[in-house]
């Protein structure tokens, strides 16, 4: 190999040029109209081809055939220009000579005319190495120059130069090379070379070069070298100090599989290798991995692993013990995988509580043991009795909770009395401890409209908020007959809200009351139910528990829509106690609620 392939295989025509399509086409199409500018900037990577365009521009310009995209090759000028000697292309590196002095000697040169040729053609490599002073003394003969001189400077850095060369060039950015394209092009350079190569070698090399077509030509002749008639990956990888890529993917399985040992045991090969070049290859992987969307790992991982790479990398800058930090880097990643599990963990939470709370809404509640019915006659009679003294001939009222039949609580009016236009929220006072629970009540109202607007508007009209205090929301209700059963319908749902609003485990206590006459003395009693219950409600009090009160509660709404209505009083009345838990309203609120007790109070 007595010539670098970067050299022999150095593009001869823009068409050779690789990956500056873009580059390539607009400078041939200047040359073929005759659009030319006397200065042109190429900015872009090292080895990206910007001398090599430079170059094949200048040959282009040069061609005793006229300025073409397509010189004839064969001329003299195109003759020397391509084997670069060339009398009237002075090329210079601005690296090392970036002084005033080299560029006063510069401009003494564009005062000549070409020695054979129309142009004279200076490139200027490295130009932002130019000293302040240096760009200063090319200004003025970079904006005027000559007819035939022609100026091609070229940079890594076009940051670096002033807005006064910028402003006085054509500017051409040359694009960092696909690292496919350079893969194929030193794999068309090996089969022209005869030289046999596994694809994943090539892929390496392409890979370590960056986008620079030059150095990844550069490693390729190395490879050639090395590997002594056969480029293969081992050859490579060995040849480039980095881990093969095979035992990167066993380790990120072991990682998955959370396969201590297996890391342990990766830990201990890889201490042949640099921490660094680990972490770097791992930072590659990841991101193809990312790219080829195999679904091996969610993008979540791979952003929490590059995370833990990161910083292992500004770990290994502060200059900690490489082996340490790999290590570390290891393990945390098989502990960074703990968050899969706790992503499937909220999606087993959130269907369970979708579930829970789907079934609140339907009747198909999970069987509890229902405790004690208790339907016993004699407790009827009890009930009957006191009730009697309280709700005198209250045939309409529901069965209902012990505190409501406390005596404190005023006869209700019989059914087919008129409603009124009663406004219980009128007699509340304008600033009082409920307001932020009755705004919440109203928030429960907008909800429950939300879910179904025929409901909302029956919530509306006939549920008016009283209190809550010490969980117990405590409401009135003057719903009846059809409008009755449609809240009844929607029990579980408007329950399922209440929780949802006023906090879990919220018990409500439904007072129902009659639409009575616009009586100051009746609305004002049936708003204050009585906080404690008389004795007989306490000899009752003693069957429940707190979890099946608030059973009874919503209990009593359903069963009082059974409750015998005005006129059948005495049906009622000859009904068996025992028939009523047939009663399908009942049986639905059975299911609906499970109470772990039900109490059937005659009213007499
Ligand atoms: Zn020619």
């Amino acid at each position: 190999m007595s010539l670098a392939l970067a050299r022999k295989y150095r593009p001869k025509s823009f068409d050779d040029l690789i990956g500056q399509e873009s580059v390539a086409q607009t400078l041939a199409h200047a040359l073929d109209t005759k659009r030319l500018s006397h200065a042109y900037l190429f900015s872009g990577l090292r080895g990206s081809g910007k001398t090599s365009t430079a170059r094949i521009f200048a040959k282009a310009l040069l061609c005793e055939k006229g300025e073409s995209s397509r010189p004839c090759g064969e001329c003299t000028h195109c003759v020397m220009a391509a084997e670069n000697r060339h009398m009237d292309i002075i090329e210079m590196d601005a690296a090392s000579n970036r002084g005033i002095e080299d560029i006063k000697e510069l401009i003494e040169h564009t005062k000549y005319k070409p020695a054979s040729a129309r142009y004279k053609i200076f490139i200027i490599d490295e130009v932002h190495m130019l000293t302040t002073q240096a760009f200063n003394a090319l200004l003025k003969t970079l904006e005027e120059p000559p007819s035939f001189v022609k100026f091609i400077l070229a940079t890594t850095d076009p940051l670096k130069l002033p807005a006064t060369i910028l402003s006085r060039t054509q500017h051409f950015r040359f694009k960092t090379i696909p690292q496919p394209l350079v893969q194929s092009h030193l794999e068309h350079i090996l089969h022209l070379e005869g030289i046999g190569f596994e694809k994943e070698a090539i892929e390496i090399i392409a890979r370590s070069g960056a986008g620079s077509l030059r150095d990844s030509l550069t490693l390729l002749d190395q490879a050639i070298v090395y590997a002594n008639g056969f480029i293969d990956v081992r050859t490579v990888t060995e040849m480039l100090g980095i881990i093969d890529p095979a035992k990167l993917e066993a380790l990120m399985r072991r990682i998955l599989e959370r396969d201590e040992a297996g890391v342990l045991d990766f830990l201990k090969e890889a201490s042949d290798y640099e921490a660094e070049m680990i972490l770097d290859e791992l930072t590659l992987y990841l991101k193809t991995l990312l790219l080829e969307r195999k679904g091996i790992l969610s993008p979540l991982i791979i952003e929490r692993f590059f995370r833990i790479v990161a910083d292992a990398k500004s770990l290994l800058a502060t200059g900690s013990d490489g082996q340490f930090v790999l290590s570390l880097t290891l393990f945390k990643m098989l502990e960074a995988q703990q968050l899969t599990e706790i992503d499937a963990m909220i999606k087993k939470l959130e269907s369970r509580i979708g579930g829970e709370l789907a079934s609140l809404a339907s009747p198909s509640l999970p069987e509890t043991p229902r405790e004690v019915i208790t339907i016993t006659q004699e407790e009827i009679e009890t009930f009957g009795e006191t009730s009697d003294a309280s709700t005198a001939h209250d045939a309409t009222a529901a069965p209902s909770l012990p505190r409501e039949t406390s005596p404190d609580t005023p006869p209700p009016q019989p059914q087919n009395e008129k409603p009124t236009a009663s406004n219980p929220s009128a007699s509340t006072p304008p600033s009082d401890p409920q307001a932020p629970w009755r705004a919440k009540f109203a928030a429960l109202i907008e909800r429950i409209y939300d879910r179904d607007y025929d409901l909302g508007t029956i919530f509306e009209e006939h549920i008016t908020f009283v209190s809550f205090q010490e969980g117990v929301l405590q409401w009135e209700s003057t719903v009846e007959g059809e409008e009755k059963k449609a809240l009844i319908n929607a029990w579980g749902v408007i329950k399922m809200l209440v929780e949802e609003i006023f906090g879990v485990g919220t018990r409500i206590d439904n007072i129902a009351k009659k639409k009575a006459p616009a009586s100051s003395d009746n609305s004002v009693n049936s708003q204050t139910p009585p906080p404690h219950p008389t004795p007989q409600a306490a000899s009752a009090a003693t069957h429940k528990d707190a979890d099946s009160a608030s059973m009874l509660e919503e209990a009593t709404v359903k069963s009082s829509c059974i409750a015998p209505e005005a006129g059948d009083t005495e049906a009622a009345k000859e009904k068996d106690p025992s028939e009523l838990l047939e009663e399908p309203m009942v049986k639905t609120a059975l299911e609906l609620l499970n109470p772990k007790k039900v109490r059937i109070k005659r009213n007499v």
